[in-house]
């Protein structure tokens, strides 16, 4: 199938041409002339398979035609985070360039009067937060009366989030003559039970299994014990030829910690996580999709569908609590064709949230030994035959030479009965963990 086959309008399939799209991916198959034909639509998909441009594109095309009243938008996508809110503005601006479609994106962190601005104006097209959309909806900046078209995207972590009571509130305050979109990487009840409520004989719609990984991503597991985390981390660093990766933690506290710790090391590593500035949020995401931070330490919530296409590698500092998050995490690298690497260090008191993980993957580590050499191939017991793709030397993260000769001495130095036992010191942060 091409987009042709899908008859979307001239100006859309020029703006994806342009994008460089050969052909729709399986989500944009199946739900793009659904949501043609007007259907509610329920679409079980996760980030990373092409689930945004499957509502953004027949949206552009429906709403082409009309034109929005002051303060009252024609359609509504809502986000869980302001991250993934703005990704989606921006497909919106990317596949809707030959369209005149005004667009106006509420999120927190952001000024309000440069949003009530826009709102002003009328818009086709709103993307918002929930609780940011609430916000300006109690203060009498928005009416939600002509709502033709309503995305709930991301259902899933929008329920882990709290933010069912608001969506609730939301839609009841949205005329039931409208389209609903609803899209989830799970289907747990309570979301099953949310769209039996809100949307009318939907079309279900769903690629792969959900919260399986994809198999363009290989597994690794080490066991540290946790004073050994930020050293072993930096060995993996250096053997692995990491061109850039994300770097999940567990806690906000470590996030800020392990980045810290990083830099110390002459990495270029930046935090990323939900306490800080919206400004400060936006810009490192820039610069990590510019290539100029090289490691994204993170939070689940902050890098929750962060599109970032070839990211080598990604690594849990934690182990996730949820298995879900464990493949969502995994899941920011392998896109798009890509292959990835994913590294996961656990501790003995791990076991519980690893055996869930393992329950979900249908998978179970075999741990690599880092005295011995890092396996090429998937170190999990049913490995994924997945070609092993060489990513660029030269562009590969390395700490500063200085720290790195010193440090690779150390790893190298056969009489070193102990590649751990230059355990660093916290200074006056101490990590959760060790509390
Ligand atoms: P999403 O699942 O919406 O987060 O999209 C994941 C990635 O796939 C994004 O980088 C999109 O730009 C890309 N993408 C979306 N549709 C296509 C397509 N038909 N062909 C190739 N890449 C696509």
């Amino acid at each position: 199938m091409t987009f042709e086959d899908l008859g979307l309008s001239p100006e859309t399939l020029k703006a994806v041409n342009e994008r460089g799209y050969k052909e729709p991916t399986p989500i944009q198959a199946k739900a793009i002339p659904a949501i043609q034909m007007t259907r509610d639509v329920v679409g079980l998909a996760q980030t990373g398979t092409g689930k945004t441009a499957s509502f953004t594109l027949p949206m552009i095309d429906a709403l082409s035609g009309g034109r929005a009243k002051m303060r009252m938008p024609r359609s509504l996508v809502l986000e869980p985070t302001r991250e993934l809110a703005a990704q989606v503005a921006e497909n919106f601006e990317v596949y809707g360039k030959y369209h005149k479609l005004n667009k106006a994106l509420l999120v927190g962190g952001e000024s309000m009067g440069e949003q009530m601005k826009l709102l002003e104006q009328g818009v086709d097209v709103l993307i918002a937060t929930p609780g940011r959309l609430l916000d300006l909806f109690e203060r009498g900046h928005i009416l939600l009366n002509d709502i033709k078209i309503l995305v709930i995207d991301e259902a899933d972590r929008m329920m882990d989030m709290g933010f069912i009571p608001d969506i609730e509130k939301i839609v009841s305050l949205i005329p039931p003559m409208r389209q609903t979109l609803l899209f989830s990487a799970t289907m747990p009840p309570e979301i099953k039970k949310l769209t039996e409520k809100f949307l009318s004989n939907p079309k279900e719609v769903s690629v792969a299994a959900a919260a399986s990984p994809a198999e363009t991503v290989e597994q690794f597991l080490v066991h540290v014990s946790p004073k050994d985390k930020n050293n072993t981390l930096d060995i993996i660093l250096k053997r692995e030829d990491v061109r850039n990766a994300f770097i999940f933690c567990n806690r906000k506290k470590d996030v800020d910690i392990v980045a810290k710790w990083l830099k110390g090391k002459g990495y270029e590593a930046e935090p990323l996580h939900g306490d800080m500035a919206q400004s400060k949020r936006t810009e490192t995401l820039q610069k990590f999709k510019d290539d100029k931070i090289k490691l994204l330490v993170c939070s689940d919530v902050a890098a929750r569908g962060i599109d970032v296409n070839n990211v080598s590698h990604v690594f849990n500092y934690d182990v996730p609590m949820t298995p879900d998050d464990y493949v969502h995490r995994i899941g920011r690298t392998g896109r798009a064709g890509n292959t990835g690497r994913a590294w996961m260090m656990t501790t003995a008191r791990d076991e519980k949230f690893l055996s869930a993980i393992q329950q979900l993957i249908k998978k179970e580590f075999d741990p690599v030994d880092l005295k011995q050499k890092t396996p090429s191939s998937s170190s999990s017991k049913s490995p994924q035959k997945t070609p092993e793709k060489k990513t660029q030397t030269d562009k590969a993260v390395k700490p500063s030479k200085v720290k790195e000769k010193a440090s690779q001495k150390k790893y190298n130095d056969p009489n070193s009965s102990n590649e751990y036992d230059d355990a660093q010191g916290f200074g006056d942060d101490i990590p959760s963990f060790l509390k």
